[in-house]
């Protein structure tokens, strides 16, 4: 039984999301004490009781502590099975976090699966649907699996009322990936209105480009058929040949379309004043795909900024159930390389 202190490091959600998917994966069980212990509200939240929940499904787990609020869990893995899974969260609570937990449980399982999720799919602090499509999946595919997602409805907070499908095959055969070149970047930018006036998107997009000096022929604006309710998220996208990185920011009531776009941009900016492909949510939520490569040993190469705190916790999390190390080396006083291999 691995015991883990949810409060250490960056103490929120992820430490929990990240200890489900490698509980799963490797058979081990967990005590999870003072969980969230770094957050205002600590305690599991409606999302993070899903990932608990999904996880106990997908593998016939034993479970104590799956309570709203509860700051004490303890998870024993069963065997993963494939399938077929919908999970609702309830609330607008994040579709792409509970699909990034059992991803890597799904991607080591016998056979294919598909994965239904309800809940929000452009939240804060989490990685909106188009950031889980075009960012991540593309890159984990490249490391052997085969893994599609649809969004077939937008949920925004507070309403929700979102729905997420990923297609899941494991690999035949995990290759490392490297990810050391950034190449030519080709920007976009796409302003989502859900139930308000499209002004608000136009506004965004016209913020952006002005200042970054992109043409407004690479910006749009989606306005949501059939919207649950109100929500807007601006997206910077900057693709290249090898990778897609994309930033956003989710509008907020009381707060102007330009401030929201200018935040975006200013994120974006600091990822552009460097050479590295690849950004910090980026390198935060390769780790875990790369690790479990890892273990195969198939090793990965990336060049980054430098690691949040965020992913430091990440990483002291993924090193207490699989045997791999972490290593970086410093290329710049603020980019990184970074490697992830199978400690020999
Ligand atoms: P808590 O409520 O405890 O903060 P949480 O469940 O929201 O927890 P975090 O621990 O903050 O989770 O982790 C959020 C995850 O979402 C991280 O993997 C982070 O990299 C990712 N993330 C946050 N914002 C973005 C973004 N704009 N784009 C892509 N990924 C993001």
């Amino acid at each position: 039984m691995i015991e883990i202190d949810g409060s250490k490091g960056e103490g929120g959600g992820q430490i929990l999301r990240s200890s489900l998917s490698l509980s799963m994966i490797t058979g081990t069980p967990f005590e999870l004490m003072r969980l969230r212990g770094g957050r205002a509200k600590p305690g599991l939240a409606r999302q993070h009781l899903t990932c608990v929940m999904a996880a106990k499904q997908i593998c016939d787990a034993t479970v104590e502590g799956d309570e709203l609020k509860s700051q004490h869990l303890i998870f024993r893995p069963g065997r993963v099975r494939n399938g077929d899974f919908r999970f609702s969260i309830g609330t607008a609570g994040s579709t792409t976090l509970v699909a990034q937990t059992v991803l890597p449980a799904l991607l080591m399982a016998c056979g294919p699966s598909s994965l239904i999720i309800e809940g929000g799919t452009h939240n804060t602090m989490a990685p909106p649907f188009d950031f889980l499509q075009r960012s991540f999946l593309p890159l984990v595919a490249r490391m052997g699996p085969t893994v599609f997602a649809e969004m077939k409805h937008y949920g925004f907070y507070p309403n929700g009322g979102g729905q997420i499908e990923l297609l899941i095959k494991p690999p035949d055969k995990w290759r490392g990936l490297k990810l050391l070149e950034r190449g030519q970047l080709v920007p976009s930018v796409t302003a989502i209105v859900s139930r308000l006036p499209a002004s608000i998107g136009q506004r965004e997009c016209r913020t952006i480009c002005k200042k970054s000096n992109w043409p407004m022929t690479s910006s749009r604006v989606i306005e949501v058929e059939n919207p649950c309710g109100p929500g807007n998220v601006v997206l910077i996208e900057l693709k290249s040949a090898g990778v897609t990185e994309i930033f956003s920011g989710v509008g907020e009531l009381g707060v102007r379309a330009e401030k929201v776009a200018r935040r975006v941009l200013q994120e974006a900016e600091e990822f552009l004043a460097t050479d590295v492909p690849v950004g910090p949510h980026l390198a935060d939520q390769l780790l875990l795909p790369m690790a479990i490569a890892a273990t195969h040993g198939a090793h990965s190469r990336f060049r980054t900024l430098s690691l949040t705190p965020h992913s430091q916790t990440h990483i002291d999390i993924i090193r207490r159930f699989l045997d791999i190390e972490v290593v970086t080396s410093e290329i710049s006083s603020n980019t990184l390389e970074v490697v992830v291999r199978r400690v020999e």
